[in-house]
């Protein structure tokens, strides 16, 4: 039996990165993952605690260690 509920406003989430929602909890016997409650296929936690910052790291727009677009200019 799966469970969907909504996370407790006054914890700070990460809008999807890809849509923008605001991730919900999804239980599943017993075990928690964070999803994208628009598309499965968006990021989500593992099962097992709730993991809300592993799914705000993923979620950032502004990752530490992606940064491929080059900002300066020649000048
Ligand atoms: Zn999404």
């Amino acid at each position: 039996m799966i469970q969907i509920c909504e996370i407790q406003p006054d914890f700070f989430c990460e809008p999807c990165k890809d849509c923008g929602a605001r991730p919900v909890l999804k239980q599943e016997k017993g075990l928690f993952s964070v999803i994208c409650p628009t598309n499965p296929k968006h990021y989500s936690t593992k099962p097992g605690l709730v993991d809300i910052n592993d799914w705000n790291i993923k979620n950032k727009k502004h990752s530490g260690f992606v940064d491929a677009s080059p900002i300066k200019k020649a000048s």
